[in-house]
C-alpha cells in the first residue's frame, strides 16, 4: 500500500472510525479481503456513479451496520421474540417501525425484509395462493423482476399478466391496463418500477383494482425518498400494500420494508416471519431507523429536489445532443436513453463507459427487441452524484464525456483522455 492509499483509509468510516484499528485488524487478519475493499474505496472515489439504484449510505448508517446489534438473534417481533436478550432490539425495532409509518403515512409497517425482493415475496405470499393471477408492469417497460417476470418467484408460482406503457407516449397505458384487468380478474395488481421515470396515477390504479376486487401493491423501491420528502404523493390511501427499499433514494442500509393497512397487519407479519425469513438483521433494522430519521429532515428534502433537478437538466442536455429519452423526460431521479440509432447496445455502452470511470446500467427500452442481458438502452440516475454535490457544470462535462465515448467506441486515445477527465471531476467531489 502506498501512503496515498493509507491516507484516505484514515478518514473512512466504513472501514473503521479509527483508521489505525482497521489497518491493524482487518489488514493483518485478512489482507486479501482488506485489499479488495481498499481497491473499491479507490474505485468509488475516482469514478462518477450514475447507476440509478445505487447511492452512498450515510456514515452513521455504516457505523450502525458495524455495531454489536449484528450479534443478536431476534426471531419474532418486539415483545414476542423466540430468544432472550432482545430488550434493546425491541426498542430499536419499535422505533424504526414508528418512523417508517410516520414517514410514509402507513397504518402498519414491517421493517424486517432483508431486501426489496423479499418484501415483495412476503406481500405476494400473504394474499395469493400458488396459481393465482397477478398483474405487474412488464420488465421492458420499467417494471421489476419481482412483479411477475417468469424467472422470478413472482412469475413461477403465480399466473402473471404484464401490462405495458403506451408505445407512443411511453407512459403507463391505463386503458389497456383496465381492459387486461377486466379480462384476467387478477387478485393483485402491482405498480411501481425500476426504470419507469414518470409519476404514476395511483388513484386510477386504485379504481381499476377495486373494480375487479384486486389488492393494490405499490412498490416504492425507487421513489421512497421522493415520497418521504413529499415531492411524490403518499401511496396511501390508494394502496393496500406498499413495499420499498432503504438503500436507493433513502441512503440507508441494503434492505426492504413493507407498509400496509391495519387489517393486513397479521398476514404481512406472518408472511415475513416465519413465512419467508428467519432471524431479522437487527443492525440493519437500526440502520433503517437512522435512514428514516435522516429522511425526515429539511436537508433531505433539498437533496431529493437537487436529484430531480439534476436528472431533468441531464435529460435536456442529452436531448440537445440528439439522444432520445424514453417517454421524453423524467419526473424523478432517473431516466432511460434509447441507443437504437447509435448502432450500439445497452450492454456495449455500459462496458465502454465503465472503462473510463462512468457507471451507468444497461436498460431495456419499452418493447425492446434485444434480450434482457443485451438491451437497447442505458439507465442513468442522479442519486449518487447529487450526494457528492456534483454541480451542473460538472454534470455537463460528464454528459459531454458520455457523448464523446458513445460516438467514438474504438478510439483508445480518446478513451484515455476522457478517463483522465472523469477522474479529475470525481476527485473534486466530496468523498463519501
Ligand atoms: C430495486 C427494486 C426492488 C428490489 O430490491 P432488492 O433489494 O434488490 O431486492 C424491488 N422493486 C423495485 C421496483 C426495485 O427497483
Amino acid at each position: 500500500m502506498t501512503d496515498d492509499t493509507l491516507h484516505f483509509l484514515d478518514n473512512h468510516p466504513f472501514l473503521n472510525k479509527d483508521g489505525e484499528d482497521y489497518k491493524n485488524l482487518l489488514h493483518t487478519l485478512d489482507p486479501q479481503i482488506s485489499s479488495y475493499i481498499i481497491e473499491e474505496v479507490q474505485a468509488q472515489r475516482e469514478s462518477l456513479n450514475f447507476i440509478a439504484s445505487e447511492n452512498y449510505a450515510y456514515d452513521a448508517v455504516r457505523e450502525v451496520l458495524g455495531s454489536v446489534l449484528t450479534n443478536i438473534y431476534a426471531e419474532g417481533y418486539p415483545g414476542k421474540r423466540y430468544y432472550p436478550g432482545c430488550s434493546a432490539s425491541d426498542e430499536v425495532e419499535t422505533l424504526t417501525v414508528e418512523r417508517c409509518k410516520a414517514l410514509f403515512r402507513g397504518e402498519h409497517a414491517n421493517v424486517q425484509p432483508h431486501s426489496g425482493s423479499q418484501a415483495n415475496m412476503a406481500v405476494l405470499s400473504s394474499v395469493l395462493e400458488p396459481g393465482d393471477t397477478l398483474m405487474g408492469l412488464s420488465l421492458s417497460c420499467g417494471g421489476h423482476l419481482t412483479h411477475g417476470h417468469p424467472v422470478s418467484f413472482s412469475g413461477m408460482f403465480y399466473k402473471s399478466i404484464a401490462y405495458t406503457v403506451d408505445p407512443k407516449t411511453e407512459y403507463i397505458d391505463y386503458e389497456a391496463l383496465n381492459n387486461l384487468a377486466q379480462f384476467h380478474k387478477p387478485k393483485l395488481i402491482i405498480t411501481g418500477g425500476s426504470s419507469y421515470s414518470r409519476l404514476i396515477d395511483l388513484e386510477k390504479f386504485q379504481r381499476i383494482a377495486q373494480s375487479v376486487n384486486a389488492y393494490l401493491l405499490v412498490d416504492i423501491a425507487h421513489t421512497a425518498g421522493l415520497i418521504a420528502a413529499e415531492i411524490f404523493p403518499s401511496p396511501f390511501p390508494y394502496a393496500d400494500f406498499v413495499t420499498g427499499t432503504t438503500h436507493k433514494t433513502l441512503r440507508g442500509p441494503r434492505g426492504g420494508f413493507i407498509l400496509c393497512k391495519k387489517i393486513h397487519q397479521e398476514r404481512v407479519d406472518r408472511a415475513v416471519f416465519p413465512g419467508t425469513q428467519g432471524g431479522p438483521s437487527m443492525n440493519n433494522i437500526a440502520a433503517k431507523g437512522v435512514a428514516f430519521h435522516l429522511a425526515s429532515r429539511a436537508e433531505f428534502v433539498e437533496y431529493m429536489k437537487k436529484s430531480i433537478a439534476l436528472a431533468k437538466f441531464m435529460t435536456r442536455a442529452f436531448e440537445k445532443r440528439g439522444y432520445r429519452i424514453v417517454s421524453g423526460g423524467t419526473d424523478c431521479h432517473l431516466f432511460v436513453i434509447d441507443l437504437t440509432n447509435l448502432d450500439t447496445t445497452g450492454r456495449a455502452a455500459e462496458a465502454l463507459l465503465e472503462k473510463v470511470g462512468i457507471l451507468v446500467s444497461r436498460s431495456a427500452i419499452p418493447f425492446d427487441p434485444q434480450k434482457p442481458l443485451i438491451t437497447s438502452g442505458i439507465r442513468l440516475g442522479t442519486l449518487a452524484c447529487a450526494a457528492r454535490n456534483i454541480t451542473e457544470e460538472q454534470a455537463y462535462d460528464a454528459i459531454d464525456s458520455i457523448d464523446i465515448i458513445l460516438r467514438n467506441p474504438s478510439d483508445e486515445q480518446i478513451h484515455q483522455t476522457i478517463k483522465d477527465r472523469i477522474k479529475n471531476i470525481a476527485l473534486q467531489l466530496i468523498e463519501l
